[in-house]
């Protein structure tokens, strides 16, 4: 017995070494770590900000980030989304449904094509505007012709909705979502949306809000990747870019860029 005590205070000795050898070890990446020069943080959007993205120069149904919106969350099948924005949709459509609130997308990705066909139908007069006017016949000087129209509709290549971020709910007119369902969901989404990381960008005009596209209360927007879009815009961005559409050249007199494309809410702007 006296003989076997040296020995096992030995072999503890020995692990005590190899725990702190062990220990040592292991410090030595952490050491590294806190001595490394620190990295500038790389956006995970980075291959999105280019003017052709920006202004929905490509087909959603292609691109590799977009992915289709699953017909029961939608009122047609056919729309896409940049599939992280789809991905916090899905979780906030569930959350919105255990409250009996049923939220329903109306529109998502429109790429420039399609927001031209919008756009040069209201500018032609195929297309009434909202108040029953005719741009065409009833505004024929080219800035007050589009500056109607940009009340309510974005010029080609000036839209959010062709990021694949921004998404229309329910329905296209702010008085539904004033009252009944419409107000449940709209107090519902002031609350909780902005914890799924949607806000909205065309809140009231006013002080905050001087210029840009009337309220849209249906309109919501997916920040962690839209604020990073709408800094690139604004950096990168010019009114020369929009073209190819009929009345592109009012894009500089009407400060497209300055007064609509950054003409949102703060909370949508990056910070
Ligand atoms: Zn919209």
């Amino acid at each position: 017995m006296n003989i076997k005590i040296p020995v096992l205070i030995a072999v503890l000795a020995a692990n005590l070494i190899s725990c702190q050898e062990t220990t040592e070890q292991t410090s030595i990446p952490n050491v590294k770590a806190q001595t490394a020069p620190v990295e500038p943080k790389v956006s995970a959007y980075k291959h999105l900000k280019t003017v052709d993205f920006l202004t929905g120069n490509f087909n959603p149904a292609k691109h590799q980030d977009f992915e289709a919106i699953p017909a029961k969350l939608a009122d047609r099948a056919g729309m896409y989304a940049h599939k992280e924005c789809l991905i916090a949709f899905k979780k906030m459509h569930t959350a919105a449904a255990k409250e009996g609130i049923n939220i329903v997308i109306r529109s998502a990705a429109r790429n420039f094509d399609y927001q031209r066909s919008i756009w040069e139908a209201k500018w032609s007069g195929d297309r009434i505007l909202s108040g029953g006017i005719n741009a065409k016949k009833q505004i024929p000087e080219p800035l007050a012709r589009a500056k109607e129209i940009m009340k309510y509709s974005a010029m080609p290549g000036a839209s959010r909705h062709h990021w694949g971020t921004d998404l229309d709910f329910n329905a296209f007119e702010n008085s539904y979502f004033e009252k009944g369902e419409g107000l449940k969901l709209f107090n519902w989404l002031e609350e909780h949306a902005i914890s799924f990381g949607f806000g909205r960008p065309y809140i009231a005009k006013g002080e905050d809000r001087p210029n840009g596209y009337e309220e849209e209360k249906w309109h919501w927007s997916y920040l962690p990747i839209s604020t990073e879009l709408t800094q690139f815009a604004a950096d990168s961005l010019t009114n020369q870019d929009l073209k190819g559409f009929s009345g592109s050249e009012t894009a500089s007199d009407l400060q497209v860029k300055e007064h609509y494309i950054l003409g949102i809410s703060n909370d949508c702007l990056w910070h």
